[in-house]
C-alpha cells in the first residue's frame, strides 16, 4: 500500500499545473519515520524547493492530510540531509512540545497577529489576561463562538505566550484526548496517561462541544479538570456554543465550564475583516491594494477562515500569469466564489430590493417619515447596507441623511440586537440580504 505520504502528493498532483508537480512536488519525499498524525515531514533536494514548497503548497498539503486522516498536520518541509525538524512552514517548531507529545502550536497563531473589534474584544482581553496570570484570573477560560471566528487562534495565542516561557502547554481536541485515553486504557499505561494531562501548566481543549454524548470521556474529563484546577493550572476550553447549550453533557461539566470566564466572539463587522485580510496579506506576503482588500472583506462571509484560501489563489493566479493583482483581476479570479455569493453590491440595489420587498418606494426609505413601515424598512436597508458594501459608517450617514455616523451605529445596534432577540426578524432580515445578493447583476 502507498504510505499517507505518497497518496498527499497524489491528490495534490490532481489539483495543481503539471510544471509546478514537475519542478516542485515531484522532488519530494515523504520521511515516514519521523513523520506523526500531526506532523508531516517532506524532505526537498534543495533549498529553494523546500522555500517554495513551504511558502505554495504547505497549506494545501496539510488540507489533504486532513481530508484523509482527519488530523490536519503541521507541514514540515526539510533538506535531505538535515536531520532534526528544524522548520515548519513558516517557522520553527517549538521543541518543548514536541517532546511531550501535545498536539503543535500554530506559531502564527498570536495575539499580535490577532485583529481585535467590537466582535471578539471580550474574549481577546480574556484571553490576554489569562495569558499574564494564569490559573489565577479566570479558570477555566471558555470561548465559544461560530466557525472560523478565531477561538483557535486565541487560545493558541496564550499557548504560544507560555510556551516561550517554557511552560508545558498541551493542545488536544476531544477526538484526541479520547484516543489517547482509549490507547492508554489498552496499553495499561493510565498513569502516564494522567500524568500528562494532570501535570501540564496549560491545557487547551478545542470543540469541547464533541464531548457531547461520549459519557466515559466525560468521566475522564472531569477528572482532568478538577486535578489541574485543584493545582491552579489554567485551562481553556472552546466550543461552538455556550455550555449551557452543549446537549447530552454532563450537569456538573456544564456548571464547572461556567464556573471560569465564559467569552463569546462574534462575527467580525467590515472593518475587522478588512484588519484580518491586511494582517493575513502581511504574513503571507501577499500585496493586495485597498480596493482589493475592500472587495474581498465583502464577499467572505462570516467565515474567516476562507481569507487565506482566497489569498493563495489570488496570488497563485496572479505568479502564473505575471499580472499584478488588480480589482478587475481579483474579480475575474473569484467569480466563482461570487457566483454564490454576493457581488457588486451597491446601496442603490439594496434599497430596490427592500423597498419592492416591504412595498414601499426607495425615496421613501430615504426621507425623513416616522412612519412605522419607513423606519422598519430604512433600518433594515442601513444594515445590510453596512454589512455587504464597504462604505462607511459617514458615508451612509450621508447617504441615508442621518445626522453623523453615531447615528448609524446606533441603527446597526439596534437591528443587531432586535436579531438576536427575534428569530422571525432575523429570518426577515436574512431573507431579504439573500434577496439582495440574488438582485445583483453579472
Ligand atoms: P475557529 O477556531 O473559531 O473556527 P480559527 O481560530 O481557526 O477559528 O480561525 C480561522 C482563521 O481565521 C485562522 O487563520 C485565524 O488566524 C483567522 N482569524 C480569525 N479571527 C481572526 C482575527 N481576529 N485576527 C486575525 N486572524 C483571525
Ligand atoms: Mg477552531
Amino acid at each position: 500500500m502507498n504510505s499517507i505520504g505518497k497518496q498527499v502528493i497524489n491528490a495534490l498532483k490532481g489539483e495543481i499545473n503539471e510544471i509546478d508537480y514537475q519542478r516542485y512536488i515531484k522532488q519530494l519525499t515523504y520521511d515516514e519515520s519521523e513523520s506523526k498524525s500531526n506532523l508531516a515531514i517532506f524532505r526537498a533536494p534543495n533549498a529553494l524547493i523546500a522555500n517554495w514548497v513551504r511558502t505554495k503548497f504547505a497549506d494545501k498539503i496539510a488540507h489533504l492530510f486532513e481530508i484523509k486522516t482527519n488530523v490536519k498536520p503541521t507541514v514540515s518541509i526539510l533538506l535531505k540531509s538535515s536531520t532534526s525538524p528544524a522548520s515548519t512552514q513558516n517557522t520553527t517548531v517549538p521543541q518543548n512540545v514536541e517532546r511531550l507529545g501535545g498536539s503543535l502550536l500554530n506559531p502564527s497563531y498570536t495575539f499580535q497577529n490577532f485583529v481585535v473589534g467590537d466582535s471578539n474584544n471580550f474574549a481577546f482581553i480574556a484571553a490576554k489576561n489569562v495569558s499574564e496570570k494564569p490559573g489565577i484570573v479566570y479558570n477555566p477560560l471558555f470561548i465559544y463562538g461560530g466557525v472560523g471566528l478565531g477561538k483557535t487562534h486565541l487560545m493558541q495565542s496564550v499557548g504560544n505566550v507560555m510556551l516561550a516561557q517554557g511552560k508545558t502547554v498541551i493542545y488536544t481536541s476531544v477526538e484526541q484526548f479520547l484516543n489517547d485515553f482509549t490507547r492508554h486504557l489498552s496499553n495499561r499505561t493510565m498513569d502516564r496517561f494522567k500524568d500528562k494531562y494532570r501535570k501540564c501548566d496549560l491545557l487547551l481543549i478545542d470543540d469541547i462541544q464533541f464531548l457531547s454524548n461520549k459519557n466515559q470521556i466525560q468521566e475522564e474529563f472531569f477528572h482532568t479538570f478538577d486535578a489541574l484546577r485543584n493545582e491552579n493550572k489554567q485551562i481553556i476550553i472552546t466550543s461552538d456554543k455556550p455550555p449551557k447549550k452543549i446537549g447530552g453533557l454532563e450537569e456538573r461539566l456544564k456548571s464547572r465550564f461556567e464556573s471560569g470566564l465564559v467569552a463569546d466572539i462574534q462575527p467580525p463587522e467590515l472593518e475587522t475583516k478588512i484588519e484580518i485580510i491586511k494582517k493575513k496579506c502581511e504574513i503571507n506576503r501577499v500585496k493586495l491594494d485597498r480596493e482589493v482588500i475592500n472587495y474581498v472583506a465583502t464577499i467572505i462571509e462570516n467565515n474567516t477562515r476562507e481569507i487565506e484560501g482566497i489569498l493563495s489563489k489570488l496570488n497563485a493566479y496572479s505568479q502564473l500569469m505575471g499580472v499584478d493583482i488588480t480589482i478587475e483581476f481579483a474579480r475575474n479570479v473569484l467569480k466563482e466564489q461570487m457566483a454564490e455569493k454576493r457581488s457588486n453590491i451597491t446601496i442603490d440595489l439594496i434599497m430596490e430590493t427592500v423597498a419592492k420587498e416591504l412595498n414601499i418606494k426607495p425615496s421613501e426609505i430615504r426621507s425623513k417619515s416616522r412612519n412605522s413601515n419607513i423606519v422598519y424598512a430604512r433600518r433594515i436597508a442601513i444594515y445590510l447596507s453596512r454589512s455587504l458594501t464597504p462604505n462607511s459608517m459617514p458615508q451612509l450617514a450621508q447617504y441615508f441623511g442621518m445626522k453623523d455616523h453615531t447615528a448609524v451605529s446606533h441603527t446597526m445596534k439596534k437591528i443587531q440586537e432586535l436579531m438576536k432577540n427575534d428569530e422571525d426578524f432575523k429570518v426577515k432580515v436574512e431573507e431579504l440580504s439573500n434577496k439582495v445578493s440574488v438582485a445583483t447583476p453579472e
